[in-house]
């Protein structure tokens, strides 16, 4: 296992960087991951893809979740993780950032888009899933007052669906692909808030390492790759990074 120090060494020395992150950053910016008590499971249960497609009241019950945590989503600012993983790239050490997020808040933080994998899609469009027209949230939002139908498209009154990945839906095929690429090229690997218990997020790590690369954890919980990382800082990535961004400063 390499020290602080270490890890902050290899850090500067290496141009061929990939983080791949997951709900664990977007935390401190207000929105609540999955997992962690008071997560969005414990309220709602998941919709799948084939109940989204087949069934009116499933589609309401989704889009009853959306606008219950859209506020929360609309006014979340990217944190000090989103900023240190653009920090990297404004060095130019980062082959890319892979992320489980829907949130945009790596974008927001200024990472530009070639350098982001959504490997879930984003919440920051609606799409047509008839004539894949594509709307901005907020418009679509607005309409779901009272006892609302689900929302449909205005070109061909297709059904409207967040551009998101839901379960029993298949993962974008060039967003893995990609993901894959940089993950081989990736000298080293950070995995920053996500708990890895779900495919094929954990999978990335696997590779990463089999390849050759440095892997290093950040998470506040154990994560069941932690054995088998380089380095393991268990605890907040705003603490974390506020210090460490200090440390690889001048390199
Ligand atoms: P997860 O909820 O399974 O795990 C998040 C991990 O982050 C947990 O292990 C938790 O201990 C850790 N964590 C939480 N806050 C932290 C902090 N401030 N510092 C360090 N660690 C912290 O999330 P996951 O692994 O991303 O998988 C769940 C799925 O949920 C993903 O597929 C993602 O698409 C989706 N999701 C996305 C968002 C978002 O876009 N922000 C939010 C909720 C869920
Ligand atoms: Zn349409």
């Amino acid at each position: 296992m390499l020290t602080l120090e270490e890890f902050a060494g290899k850090i500067r020395q290496s141009g061929d960087i990939v983080v791949f992150t997951g709900a664990g950053i977007s935390t401190e910016s207000g929105i609540p991951d999955f997992r962690s008590p008071g997560g969005i499971w414990t309220r709602y249960r998941p919709v799948t893809f084939q109940e989204y497609m087949s069934s009116e009241t499933a589609r309401i019950e989704a889009w009853k979740r959306r606008l219950d945590g859209w506020e929360q989503h609309k006014n979340a600012k990217p944190n000090v993780g989103h900023y240190f993983v653009q920090s990297l790239d404004a060095k130019g050490k980062l082959i890319g950032l892979i992320t489980q997020n829907v949130d945009g808040l790596h974008s927001e933080a200024g990472l530009p888009d070639d350098k982001i994998v959504e490997l879930h899609g984003t919440n920051r469009k609606i799409i047509c899933l008839e004539c894949g027209r594509s709307y901005d949230p907020d418009a679509i939002i607005k309409r779901l007052v009272g006892d609302f139908a689900s929302p449909k498209c205005d070109a061909c009154s297709g059904i409207l669906k967040s551009a998101t990945v839901s379960f029993g839906q298949a993962m974008p095929e060039a967003a893995m692909r990609r993901a894959q690429e940089w993950t081989e090229q990736a000298e080293i690997f950070i995995v920053m808030g996500s708990s890895l218990q779900v495919q094929p997020a954990a999978s990335f790590p696997v590779v990463a390492k089999r390849n050759g690369a440095l892997l290093a954890i950040i998470n506040r919980e154990p994560t069941p790759l932690d054995d088998y990382a380089d380095f393991v800082h268990q605890g907040a990535i705003g603490e974390f990074c506020g210090r460490f961004g200090e440390m690889i400063a001048d390199g």
